[in-house]
């Protein structure tokens, strides 16, 4: 299963750690990263939309300020990170520009994602990008967050954007081939992990038997856990060696390499779920009768002009119930208005939004892929 789903991913999220961008400290390979671009170039090519998550900032930094070692104050870790952000992003720029493809500059935090309506503004602001043939990179923003540079060198993040995005496929690229059931330093008769489930006990234990690289933040333990959390959306895992030549094209044609792991579910359903899971009712949409009909026959989007009445004090990117004209439930989801601005475009079709608001955000008031249809 996990196969068919990576050569079927047409939403990729990719990940580059430190160890593997910098040589292990020796400033960035820009050799191997004009490799990854002309790769991520060729998946543009067959249709597939890369979102890249790019660690390194740190070690460039420390580079460009000709610092020996990594400094022990995070103020001095960030800022390395902001000085070497600029170089990361420059090196991408250039490689991306070769073949004529533009890129995006994205700096997150945990705290963003976390935030309904954060998170629904950086989704909308990644999917734009996607859809304009952009190719965003995305890293911690370093100087007010510091999660991933005391633990994760962006495991976690790149997870969370693979939730956030429904990416079907995240990548996560090191320095190592994949996953050995011990560490294959000390025990010689260590056995290579090639396929795993999501949610297998076994798999922590056996990822905390690696080490982390001395510059990256994550050790397979972090790349483990961001797997798991990318499974909740439904998405395949593939952890691999950065250096394995053509990896992400050998991946994309389906070919056994790295670690593989696979969510349990379906993942239109893992989706649907993961999505069910983050809801906290905040307020009702009343719905006529027509709008109701449409969201069950074609699970389409629910617009502003099927809308009859606003309940609760909802902001953009809360959950809130649509309801039918008897108060029953048909659907739940991430709403693009908040309470007021919904009461001044219901009922109005979705050309009217800017002309009443003075702004529209989305045409949508739930967008499909943030709707949850309950059964009645
Ligand atoms: N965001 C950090 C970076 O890009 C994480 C990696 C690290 O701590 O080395 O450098």
């Amino acid at each position: 299963m996990g196969r068919a789903q990576v050569i079927k991913a047409r939403r990729w999220v990719v990940k580059v750690g430190s160890s593997l961008l910098t040589n292990d400290g020796a400033g960035l390979d820009r050799a191997l990263m004009a490799l990854w671009v002309e790769q991520i170039h060729r998946l543009r090519t067959r249709g597939i939309e890369v979102v890249l998550v790019s660690s390194g900032a740190v070690s460039e930094g420390m580079k460009r300020l000709g610092w020996q070692t990594r400094p022990h104050a995070l103020h001095e870790q960030q800022a390395a990170a902001a000085v070497g952000q600029m170089g990361l992003v420059q090196a991408y720029e250039s490689c991306f520009q070769q073949h004529g493809l533009h890129t995006a500059q994205i700096l997150l935090t945990h705290d963003d994602l976390a935030d309904r309506q954060r998170y629904l503004n950086a989704r909308s602001t990644l999917r734009t990008l996607l859809k304009l043939g952009v190719i965003p990179i995305v890293n911690e923003n370093d100087t007010v967050a510091v999660e991933e540079i005391r633990f994760g060198d962006n495991d976690t993040l790149a997870g969370l954007v693979t939730n956030l995005i429904e990416a079907e496929l995240l990548v996560m690229l090191t320095d190592q081939v994949g996953m050995f059931d011990c560490d294959p330093r000390s025990n010689p008769g260590a056995q290579f992990i090639h396929e795993a489930q999501a949610g297998d006990p076994k798999l922590e234990t056996m990822a905390s038997g690696g080490s982390s690289g001395r510059l990256g933040r994550g050790g397979m333990l972090t790349k483990v856990r961001a797997a798991e959390r990318a499974a909740r959306s439904g998405a395949v895992s593939v952890i691999a060696s950065g250096r394995e030549s053509d990896v992400l094209l050998q991946i994309a044609d389906g070919k056994q390499l790295g670690t593989m792991i696979v969510p349990t579910q379906e993942p239109l359903v893992a989706r649907k779920q993961w999505l069910a899971s983050q809801l906290k009712l905040r307020g009702k949409l009343v719905l006529d009768n027509g709008a109701v009909k449409v969201l069950h026959a074609s699970g389409s989007s629910l617009l502003a002009v099927g809308v009859t009445a606003v309940e609760g004090n909802f902001r953009r990117g809360e959950v809130v119930a649509c309801v039918d004209t008897q108060g029953h439930e048909v659907a739940r989801g991430l709403v693009n208005y908040s309470a007021d601005e919904a009461r001044k475009i219901k009922g109005q079709p979705s050309e009217n939004i800017e002309a009443l608001l003075g702004y529209v955000d989305e045409a949508e008031l739930i967008n499909r892929d943030n709707l949850v249809l309950i059964a009645s």
